[in-house]
């Protein structure tokens, strides 16, 4: 039975916004990039109330030292990362903070949960591609997501594509602590949702990782491609960018202009 939102009968007993930061360097791209920052914050889907938030800090393994620029886009100490734990660590930690913030959810025996975020970059690209670059398993809730653009257009409209603190101040919002802090990022996220959610907006999934059945059949897995297209039967390279020239007769046949032969030892499948 669907859930009484704030004006909406919502399909989720909670929803869990997402908010990573990676590593990252000025104008250019780094590889592999990999998440520091692995924040969440738990809505209840009924009561729109923000329940509980989680934090972990994530020691980058090929890149540990952070840029200049990195920490001041993410206000992000060398010594958090320091002091942070793995990705695989990070997701356990998360897995069992949301098993216990949930556990008083009535006496049901599965909790209907999704993830929300903005954008589709953190779970179709950086999570998805830290955890096949390093052989991590993931909880499956990572696999589908509400990228809470959707839901925003809908309940506030507006067609330029507007960024995350642009979108909070339409919703009649102030922005709250410091952009690009994951925390405060998914926090902000958390209330722009809720904000939606008052409008009467129905919050459904719309991003998978599990392409549609009319999806085009990609190849035999090669090193340095994703076996899975995504829903626009977009190719992703292995270094989890879209690789978009790369979709021939349904095939990817292509790696990225992140991926060279030098680089093959440094791919490899995880599944
Ligand atoms: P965000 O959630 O918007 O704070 O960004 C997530 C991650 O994207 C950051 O941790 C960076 O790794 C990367 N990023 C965001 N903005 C920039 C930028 N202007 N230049 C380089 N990387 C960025
Ligand atoms: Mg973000
Ligand atoms: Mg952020």
């Amino acid at each position: 039975m669907a859930a009484r939102g704030q004006g909406q009968l919502q399909d989720f007993d909670f929803f869990v916004v997402v908010d990573f930061e990676a590593t990252c360097v000025k104008d250019a791209r780094i590889f592999p990039q990999e998440i520091i920052e692995f924040p969440a914050v738990l809505v209840d889907g009924a009561t729109g109330r923000m329940e509980s938030a989680f934090r972990r800090y994530v020691r980058p393994k090929h890149h540990p030292l952070l840029t200049q620029f990195c920490r001041e886009l993410t206000g992000i100490r060398q010594e958090d990362v320091d002091g942070g734990v793995d990705l695989g660590e990070a997701l356990w930690l998360h897995d069992d903070w949301l098993k216990e913030a949930t556990a008083g959810a009535g006496n049901k025996r599965s909790v209907r949960l999704a993830v929300v975020t903005w954008g589709d970059w953190d779970c179709r690209t950086m999570l998805e591609f830290e955890c096949r670059f390093k052989g991590i398993e993931k909880p499956s809730y990572f696999d589908q997501w509400i990228n809470l653009r959707v839901p925003f257009q809908a309940a506030f409209g507006g067609g330029g594509r507007v960024n995350l603190q642009e979108a909070v101040r339409a919703a009649g919002l102030d922005w709250e602590g410091r952009l690009h802090c994951g925390l405060d990022d998914a926090l902000n996220t958390a209330r722009l949702l809720v904000a939606i959610m008052r409008r009467g907006v129905k919050i459904t999934i719309t991003g998978s990782l599990a392409p549609p059945l009319s999806a085009p059949i990609l190849q035999q897995p090669q090193p340095h491609m994703s076996s899975y297209g995504g829903y626009s039967g977009t190719c992703l390279c292995y270094c989890g960018l879209a690789n978009r020239g790369g979709v021939m007769q349904g095939k990817c046949f292509s790696g990225c202009a992140n991926w060279g032969p030098a680089m093959g030892a440094q791919f490899g499948w995880s599944n």
